[in-house]
Order: structure tokens, then sequence, then C-alpha cells
């Protein structure tokens, strides 16, 4: 069966005569390279475009594209099998979105195309000019709109793969990969010293850059720790060492070599250092933990929730959201400082997360709220261990300065997930459920009233 997109073009092209279609599929030909080459020097007008276009070799292969799209868009007729057209133009909108062309650029050109062929026709058929303009203007808003449609598909997956990308980084074992990198960098000093000590004549030295560490950091450890002045400081080394240090190491002679050895040891000291600072500082924080407690943070709570909205709306099962706040947690604060609600805090966290399965979730979420994600779990089931939870708090004792300990109480509201694909709506839910069952008189679970 066409695709609605295939349908829509036929009955497009039909609605426009065969002399008009004749007459722009003639020119499309005729006048491919003209307009592809009006379309490109218009492009490199934008700064963000030429960066994008500049590269010889893009060029070469847009304007052959092009070219070939002119021709192949603009002449197709009613009686063609449009299917592949279409999936051609969802092709290019991936593409688009995978090379992170901006969509205000792509329209852009669309405009510039359509600007061109006016004054081609004006030029070449001016009593055909109306016609034909609106032909060719209804036939490219068409492919655009096609586009853009593999562009948001492609687009949305992107970035959740992106996501679930740094969620697994966060969820990776960051000890090891700290020994593990530290080690990779030391094995290169250590490498590098022993080949020049054998000659470095006869063996260049080789890079940094290329090493494992190197490749490492410049790929995935940068973009780990996104925006810290220490990973550029990093990324300055690896460049200072390969491009100065290095070469100053190979060229020196006798006595000049401890210089250089000098700098290349006390730069890879200084870049360990700047490793270890980052490892401590940035990975719980920027990964996504909450530094306190050692849970997730909020930032992750999107990512993690519009995957289980799609899981759940793939699978039929259903998910629960438990919002958990700590009754009358100011109280604490003020009897035992903020030293004492901490202590608290890291009790609290501990307690709920070994009432968790591996598949679930916790956050937390700011103060003293915290949230559940309950996989695979219906309201039942989430009520049940709502409860349990509660329960297990309202037992607990929790150590607080000088070997003082105290009860605390939690509220709890229950949301489960009713097929919505907005996940804010379950977050209200479960929310609004919370807040009533501080208004009841805390210490409770509450279950979300159904929405309309
Ligand atoms: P309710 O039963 O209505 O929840 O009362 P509450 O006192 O728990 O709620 P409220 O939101 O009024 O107070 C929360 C307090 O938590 C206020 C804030 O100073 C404190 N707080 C927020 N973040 C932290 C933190 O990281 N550590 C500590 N010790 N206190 C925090
Ligand atoms: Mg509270
Ligand atoms: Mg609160």
């Amino acid at each position: 069966m066409p695709s609605f997109y295939a349908k829509q073009w036929r009955r497009l092209l039909s609605s426009f005569s065969p002399q008009i279609r004749c007459l722009v599929a003639e020119m499309a030909q005729a006048h491919s390279q003209a307009l592809a080459e009006h379309f490109y020097s218009a492009m490199l007008e934008d700064e963000a475009a030429a960066g994008l276009l500049s590269h010889e070799q893009v060029h070469a292969r847009l304007m052959g594209s092009m070219r070939q799209w002119i021709a192949q868009v603009l002449s197709a007729q009613p009686e063609d099998d449009l299917e592949p057209l279409v999936q051609h133009q969802v092709k290019i909108g991936e593409i688009h979105a995978r090379v992170d062309v901006p969509v205000h650029l792509v329209l852009r050109g669309a405009r510039r195309l359509k600007d061109g062929w006016h004054h081609l026709l004006a030029q070449h058929h001016p009593e055909q000019q109306t016609l034909a303009s609106q032909m060719v203007a209804a036939v490219i808003d068409h492919a655009m709109e096609a586009m853009s449609q593999g562009y948001a598909v492609s687009r949305d997956s992107n970035s959740r793969t992106k996501e679930a990308y740094r969620l697994f980084s966060v969820t990776q074992n960051l000890t090891t990969v700290r020994e593990q990198r530290r080690a990779e960098l030391l094995a290169w000093e250590n490498q590098c010293l022993y080949l020049h000590a054998l000659g470095a004549e006869s063996q260049p030295l080789s890079n940094l850059a290329s090493s494992n560490f190197g490749l490492w950091f410049r790929h995935k450890g940068a973009d780990m720790f996104q925006g810290a002045p220490a990973a550029q400081s990093i990324l300055d080394a690896i460049e200072r060492i390969d491009q100065e240090l290095l070469p100053a190491l190979m060229r020196a002679k006798g006595g000049e070599v401890a210089q250089p050895l000098l700098q290349l040891h006390e730069q890879v000291r200084h870049m360990a250092m700047n490793l270890e600072a980052l490892f401590t500082q940035n990975s719980e924080l920027d990964a996504g933990r909450d530094v306190l407690t050692q849970l997730l943070n909020r930032k992750f709570l999107p990512v993690v929730l519009s995957k289980e909205v799609s899981y759940a709306r793939k699978s039929a099962a259903a998910f629960s959201v438990l919002t958990i706040d700590i009754d009358f947690f100011k109280q604490i604060n003020d009897q035992h400082g903020h030293e004492g609600g901490d202590m608290v805090l890291q009790q609290m966290a501990a307690l709920l997360s070994h009432n968790i399965r591996g598949g679930d979730y916790l956050f937390r979420l700011g103060g003293e709220e915290f949230l559940m994600v309950l996989v695979d779990t219906g309201s039942e089931g989430a009520q049940r261990v709502a409860e349990k939870l509660r329960k297990q708090v309202e037992q607990a004792r929790f150590q607080l300065p000088r070997n003082q300990t105290q009860g605390v109480t939690i509220s709890l509201g229950v949301a489960t997930f009713d097929g919505h694909p907005d996940y804010q709506r379950i977050l209200r839910q479960s929310d609004a459920a919370l807040y009533r069952a501080k208004t009841a008189g805390r210490n409770r679970v509450q279950v979300a009233e159904l929405e309309g």
C-alpha cells in the first residue's frame, strides 16, 4: 500500500496539467547544474553552513547529489511509483539528523531553490511561470515534509542513544576505569622512556594522542567530563607533548636530554593529577549521581522515564512511580544541625536502595525528596512496596551526631503508568498523591486518583 506521502504526492502532481509537468521536468533536467549552484552559493553566505559545506569533498558530493535530487524530485510523474522517492526523502532527513544539519538551513536551502526556479522560469517561460512556479514550490514543500519526518524520528533516537550512553557510563564501575586509564598513561610514559633509552633516532617515539590513553581521553574521557577546565588542560597537555616535547626529546643529544625528559615527566605527572581530580570531583556529579547520597540525580529522570514509557507502551507491562518525602525534616535540621540532616538523608538513601530490585531506579529529586521507578510493576504491587517502605522507615532508628538516634517517617505518593505517552503526567499524579498523604496526616501512602 502506498504511504500517505506517496498518495499525496500523486494527488499533487495530478492537479497540474501534463504540459506544466512536462515543462518542469525538462527544465529540471536541463538546469539542475545551475540550480544546484544557486543553492550552494546561497548556503555559503551563512557562516555556520559554510563551516559545514566548505570541505572540498562535501562540496563535490553535495553538488552531485543536489543536481540529482532536483532532477529526480521535479521530474516525477503521477503514473510513476512514488514510494521509492518518498523513502529517499526520509533517508535524506535521517542523514541530516545524523550529521547535525540544522533544520533552519535545510528550510533556507529549499527557499533559495524555489527562488532560483522562479527566476529561471521567468527567463525561459514567462507565459507559464505562475503555474510552473506553483508546482515547483508544492513539490519541494512536499519533499521537505517527507524529509523532516526522517529527521524527527532519527533525531529522537539519536539523542536517546546519547543519553543511554551517558546512563551506561553512570552505572559503569568508575573505579576500574580510573585505575585502568591511569595505568595506561603511565605505561605510555614508560614505553616512551624505554624506546628513547634504546636510541630515539632509530625509532620514532609514538604519540600520546594515538596511545590507548590518548584515544580514550580524546573520544570518551573529554566527553565524560564535559566542560571541566581540567579536561581541557589534559587535552592541551596531550597536544603539547606530541607537538613540542617529543620532537625536542628526539632532537636532543647527550647532556641536552635531561631537560626535555624532565619536562615530559612533569607534564605526565600533571596530567595524572588532573585525571584524578576529574574522577574525584566530577564523576559523581556530572555523570549523574548525587554527591551526598550516591543516588541518581534528577537530570536523568527524563531519560529513564521516557525509556520506561516507551517500553511499557510496547510491552503492555506497566511501571509505577513512588514519590517519597521525609516528614518534618526541617525539625531534624533544626534540632541536630545540617550535619544531622545529612546523616539522615544518607541513611534514608541506603534504606531505600536496599529495597529496590536490579531493574528499578532510585533518584534523589532534591532536598529530602526521593523518587523510585518500579519497572514491570502495576498499581497493587507498587502499593505493597510503598507500604513496606513506610513501615521499614518507621521501625528504623536513624543515627545522628554524638551517638544519638531518632525515628523518622516518610509519606509516599504512588502512581502507575496509564498509557499516556507524556511522562510528566505520571510525575504530576504521584506528586499530587504525595501532597494528599501529607495533608492527611503524614506517615502514609496515597495512590494517585485517575485523571481524565
Ligand atoms: P513535610 O513533612 O511537609 O515534608 O515537612 P518538611 O519539614 O520535611 O518539609 P520542608 O520542605 O518544609 O523542609 C525541607 C527541609 O530540607 C528544608 C531544607 O532546609 C532541608 N534540606 C534541603 N536539602 C538539604 C540537604 O541536602 N541537607 C540537609 N541537611 N537539609 C536539606
Ligand atoms: Mg519533607
Ligand atoms: Mg519536601
